[in-house]
């Protein structure tokens, strides 16, 4: 099929699959078969996002990592278990938690028999954005968070820096309260035991923050 797009794509952009009603269940359905850009051509399948419909927080991370790839389902690798283990430590029920990606599919580059991480550009970002943005706009969610870099300047923009700015809520028109941390696979990245115990820490500390603005009243 010829290419329709920058993106490299061949089939509709991302607007034109969205359902004129749209509900959660049947915009994960419609983004099965999406091919706006051309990452379907990397990535085992759409990984879109999950949790409760009305999740009360929504974790925004970079894209599925080839554990999710290959399982379909967002943060179910390392990466998403040390998410689970630093929500515990926080105080956030992983039930009211949506989590999803700013990209949808897995970009990767061949390494030996890997496959390595690659990070996605702006134009594959700006074809998969309405996604992300349907999903916020059907979950509502009250607290919104950014995991790593590329998502907060998707979301926040360019000049949003996570080193500096991490745990600190900003005005958004996306969700009452608006955050950014690190990605969890940062933390896995870590180059030595201390270092990996004083990021979790972080990572907790900025959690423990989300925690208490669910615990106030709206
Ligand atoms: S990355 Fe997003 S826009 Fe590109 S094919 Fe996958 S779901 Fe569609």
């Amino acid at each position: 099929m010829a290419e329709r797009g920058p993106d490299g794509g061949d089939g509709p952009p991302v607007p034109e699959l969205i359902p004129d009603r749209p509900s959660i269940a049947s915009v994960r359905t419609a983004a099965k078969g999406c091919r706006a850009c051309h990452l379907y051509k990397r990535g085992t399948q759409t990984v879109f996002g999950e949790g409760p419909a009305r999740g009360q927080v929504m974790l925004v991370g970079e894209q599925p990592g080839d554990v999710e790839d290959l399982a379909g389902h967002p943060f179910v690798g390392p990466a998403g278990k040390l998410l689970d283990k630093a929500l515990a430590e926080a105080g956030i029920d992983r039930a009211i938690v949506y989590v999803t990606n700013v990209v949808k599919h897995f970009k990767w580059e061949p390494r030996g028999k890997r496959r390595i991480h690659a990070k996605p550009n702006s134009v594959e970002i700006a074809a998969c954005r309405p996604w992300l943005e349907t999903e916020i706009a059907l979950v509502k969610p009250r607290v919104l968070v950014c995991l790593g870099a590329t998502a907060a300047q998707a979301l926040l923009g360019r000049a949003f820096k996570v080193t500096r700015q991490r745990g600190t809520f900003v005005p958004s028109p996306l969700a009452p309260r608006v955050t950014a941390t690190v990605h969890p696979s940062s933390i896995l990245r870590a180059p030595d035991d201390d270092s990996r115990r004083t990021e979790m820490r972080l990572f907790v500390r900025d959690l423990k923050r989300v925690a208490a603005e669910l615990r106030k009243r709206e």
